[in-house]
């Protein structure tokens, strides 16, 4: 199993609106909507870090 964090990458103020796995690099961005909540970016980049699937192969692909 792939030991993962979520780790993010950008702040506004105090929320989290940009974050990534560690272990495959894929981007979460909160929507704006969900921003303007207290406590709400949390909990939507928790879900969609939960519910990702981890492609290390395709994550090959794109160069920096
Ligand atoms: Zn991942």
């Amino acid at each position: 199993m792939l030991k993962r964090n979520l780790r993010v990458l950008k702040w506004l103020g105090t929320t989290p609106a940009i974050a990534v796995c560690t272990a495959c690099d894929r981007e979460f961005k909160v929507p704006l909507d969900i921003l303007k909540r207290v406590g709400g970016a949390v909990e939507n980049l928790k879900l969609q870090f939960s519910e990702h699937q981890c492609k290390k192969d395709e994550a090959d692909s794109t160069a920096d």
